[in-house]
């Protein structure tokens, strides 16, 4: 049988590639605005490193990373990236020369899950990491810098809810009020979601049974629960979103399926995407960095799944991207003949930032001309036996029909004179 990709997997085919190129370049362009810089960690760590970070009692740890060994060292394939920024930062010593660092990192993502829309086992994330600072403010800037990116490739549709855990006395008082409310409910809850409350009381919060999530709705508020500081904090967040302008809402009940995060958690979501509608997730890690030996400094960060923007860009009919392969000139050859001297006019011109394309599927003219059309190549210039002989060709427009008149070796000239001048109207700027 032939042999096919992974289960959960997927090929970018070129077509599609150019809708990944935009994304990326957009996010690029934005995260630099807000002044992070790219870090690219290695796709396999430690095992340790993850369970430690991410949490051993939580799904990805327990169940979905791909885990192998080599020699004495056990691995795992990334099944997020935070854990390994952090490790990073601490490796490198980065707090040393300048202890509040902002990062981004594009990249694909590993994690055994059941497959379905929008879930995959490869998938990729792109997530920014500010890590020396326990600023609520940074925590707003993430905030709008993903409905930025958001914004900047016209994806609306989504909604963003904000909870707090709060710090550690926040935390105790809630787990107390949890716990006792889950254990009075006890028999209606799934098995999951008893031993949860013994083990990590808080995931309960997450579970996708819907009487369990009946429950949990109707038990106590972490917003009821938290001290004086943890609401000023978390206001400060809420306030400079409403300053900012970017529309949020506030979810008493929302977790965060990773042990890291301290206070602050929050999710995107789409509308338009069904069951698996977090787009974007994150949160504040203050413990991270000392937990893992570095300097006791504060953290925060979001993921976003680019599977599912896709889908919401596509969604949104945003999903169309110029094809960066459109060539701008397509060498036409009458015959065989004139194919050796079209090669070479053809990466001449290329070497001065000409796409030009030529056949090589033994096509007739006309055959020729019509793939020129299709693929949207502004000027083509057709090569027969007479055009060999005299050297002599024409480049036509194939918006307006103009000829103009060239030789082999000003084709060049005339091209790029021509593709500088102005776009006729009805072409794509
Ligand atoms: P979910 O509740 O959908 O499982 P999660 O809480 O596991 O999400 P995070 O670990 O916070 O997600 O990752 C951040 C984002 O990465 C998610 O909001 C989602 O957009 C994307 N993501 C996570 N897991 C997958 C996956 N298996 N396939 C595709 N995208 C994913
Ligand atoms: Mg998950």
């Amino acid at each position: 049988m032939a042999i096919k990709a992974p289960r959960g997997t997927f090929d970018i085919l070129p077509d599609r590639a150019t809708l990944w190129n935009r994304v990326e370049a957009a996010a690029r362009k934005v995260f630099h605005l807000y002044g992070y810089g790219e870090i690219r960690t290695p796709i396999f760590e430690s095992v340790k490193l993850f369970a430690s970070s991410i949490g051993e009692t939580t799904d990805i740890v327990e169940k979905e990373m791909y885990i192998f060994q080599k020699g004495r060292e056990t691995y795992a394939l990334r099944p997020e990236a935070t854990a390994s920024v952090v490790r990073a930062y601490i490796e490198h010593n980065l707090h040393k020369t300048r202890a509040f660092q902002k990062f981004y990192y594009i990249g694909p993502m590993f994690r055994a899950e059941r497959p379905q829309a929008g879930r995959f086992r490869q998938f990729h994330q792109i997530g920014v990491e500010a890590i020396g600072s326990a600023d609520p403010l940074l925590d707003a800037e993430c905030i709008t810098m993903a409905a930025d990116l958001f914004g900047e490739l016209g994806v609306g549709g989504f909604t963003i809810t904000l909870n707090t855990l709060g710090t550690d006395e926040s935390r105790g008082r809630y787990r107390e009020v949890l716990s006792l409310h889950l254990r009075q409910n006890r028999d209606a809850l799934c098995e999951n979601c008893r031993a949860r409350i013994e083990r990590n009381v808080f995931r309960a919060l997450d579970c996708k049974v819907e009487g369990c999530r009946r429950i949990t709705r109707s038990g106590p508020n972490v917003q009821d629960h938290l001290t004086d500081a943890d609401r000023e904090s978390f206001e400060k967040v809420t306030n400079a979103l409403t300053g900012a302008g970017v529309a949020h809402e506030v979810d008493g009940f929302l977790v965060r399926g990773l042990d890291y995060y301290t206070g602050l958690v929050y999710e995107f979501l789409h509308g338009g995407l069904g069951a698996q509608n977090a787009i974007c997730a994150g949160g504040r890690y203050d413990h991270l960095v000392a937990d893992r030996g570095g300097p006791d400094v504060g953290a925060t960060g979001f993921a976003l799944g680019m599977e599912r923007l896709i889908m919401a860009l596509v969604d949104a009919q945003r999903g169309e991207a110029k094809d960066p392969r459109t060539p701008q000139v397509m060498l036409v050859n009458v015959g065989d003949e004139p194919r050796t001297r079209i090669f070479q006019l053809v990466l001449e011109l290329r070497r001065r930032n000409v796409a030009a394309e030529m056949d090589h599927e033994a096509r007739s003219t006309k055959a020729q001309m019509r793939a020129a059309n299709r693929l949207g190549a502004p000027f083509v210039a057709v090569i027969g036996e007479d055009e060999l002989e005299s050297g002599r060709l024409k480049i036509k427009n194939m918006h307006t029909g103009e000829e103009t008149p060239a030789t082999f070796d000003t084709i060049a000239d005339v091209l790029t004179s021509k593709l500088k001048a102005p776009a006729p109207k009805h072409s794509e700027s």
